[in-house]
């Protein structure tokens, strides 16, 4: 397994119930990069449809997953509600409403006055839509809760292991650290995150096209307590807020900004933090000055949207898992199972309904 966030985390620890797995993660601390900086929700009906069926399937799986782990609940529930204030988020919230119809988690529509009931700190707002079942994820206890299971079913993990080169040998795929470190394994897993397409380009596999895209999130001090608020995001996308803490007497906000990256560490810049600031601040009036403190982090999307999972026919051995973009935390419990049982070659847990073709290399730009 090549990297220890949730992606690398998860698949690690479904795969040990049937292998000896070992996770290499180049930093000295696991969940440094994308993984410790995300907002923290699980939202139903968001992404792809095949995220979307993700994302579902894993509502079930996090309370499994507690149990199994021996870990508290992993959820608290908070509603997300998507909120138009023009003529360009009015269209907007008709065209998700109408791809995500008939789906089991499909928002429901609202007009002015309900969505300003759902958010009273709302600004004018001229429709919604509200999925209520969504919550808020313990990013760091889930994380933390596959490592221990993974360590309980026998796999190991290094930090300081940086993987430099990988080589095909026969059947197998011998991995080399910058360490010095050599380990042999039929299967390579490359979870590496943003830097998922380098790892393949070391083990000589085409890339997949994976683009990161840098995201802000700021933490604002709110002049008058909000008390609980759901998960706002505007229609287009222009920002998001939640509450922070319990009172509301800080607010969660991101300009939603999507900006090409290489893959590495990136650091808020200020104009994005102003541009979420003042997106939030028109919308809300709440009398945001400044904030308290903001990071960014890379949010890695493959073409098409999906997330990638499995070997290309021509490499057999080096699987993907990879291109989670902005839902590789609320996606984790079902595409871990996914992955598990493509790298296995077993059959797809039924509570999945997304085949191996679907997520495949080379499919999927025509897959979503
Ligand atoms: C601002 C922001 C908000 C977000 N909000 C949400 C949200 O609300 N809900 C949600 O579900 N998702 C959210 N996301 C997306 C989510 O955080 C990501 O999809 C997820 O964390 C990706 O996990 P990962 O394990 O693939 O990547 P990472 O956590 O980046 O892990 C990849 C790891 O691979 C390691 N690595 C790289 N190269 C090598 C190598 N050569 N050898 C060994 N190790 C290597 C890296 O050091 C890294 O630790 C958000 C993301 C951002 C940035």
């Amino acid at each position: 397994m090549i990297g220890g966030g949730i992606a690398g985390a998860s698949i690690a620890y479904e795969l040990a119930a049937h292998r000896r797995v070992v996770l290499l993660e180049a930093e000295s601390a696991l969940a440094t990069h994308t993984t410790g900086r995300s907002a923290a929700t699980w939202i139903p009906g968001h992404g792809t449809a095949v995220f979307r069926a993700l994302i579902t399937a894993s509502g079930p799986r996090f309370a499994a997953l507690a149990d199994e782990l021996g870990a508290a609940p992993f959820l608290t529930t908070r509603g997300t509600l998507w909120a138009a204030f023009d003529d360009e988020g009015e269209a907007a919230l008709e065209a998700m409403l109408r791809e995500q119809a008939g789906e089991p988690d499909a928002p429901l529509a609202l007009g002015a006055a309900e969505t300003g009931r759902a958010c009273p700190v709302l600004r004018a707002p001229r429709a919604g839509a509200i999925a209520e079942g969504g919550a808020d994820v313990d990013v760091m206890g889930l994380h933390q809760a596959f490592v221990r299971g993974l360590r309980r079913r026998g796999g190991e993990i290094r930090t300081n292991a940086r993987v430099a080169a990988v080589e095909p040998v026969g059947e197998l795929w011998r991995v080399r650290t910058t360490g010095g470190e050599e380990l042999t394994a039929p299967d390579v897993v490359d979870a590496a995150g943003a830097w998922a397409d380098v790892v393949a380009g070391l083990a000589g596999v085409p890339a997949l096209g994976l683009q990161p895209y840098r995201r802000t999130i700021a933490i604002a001090p709110v002049p008058e307590p909000t008390g609980p608020l759901p998960m706002v995001c505007e229609a287009t996308e222009r920002f998001y807020f939640k509450n922070e803490d319990p009172a509301g007497a800080m607010l969660l906000l991101s300009p939603a900004d999507e900006t090409p990256s290489e893959p590495g560490d990136p650091r808020p810049e200020e104009l994005d933090v102003a541009l979420g600031l003042e997106r939030v601040e028109e919308a809300t009036g709440l009398g945001l000055r400044s904030v308290r403190t903001a990071w960014a982090g890379l949010r890695t999307f493959a073409p098409g949207r999906g997330p990638v999972v499995g070997a290309r026919p021509e490499h057999p051995g080096f699987h993907f898992f990879a291109g989670q973009g902005g839902s590789g935390v609320e996606s984790s419990p079902a595409l871990a199972a996914l992955g598990a049982a493509i790298v296995t070659g077993t059959p797809v847990p039924a509570d999945i309904p997304v085949t191996p073709g679907q997520v495949a290399p080379g499919q999927v730009s025509a897959s979503h």
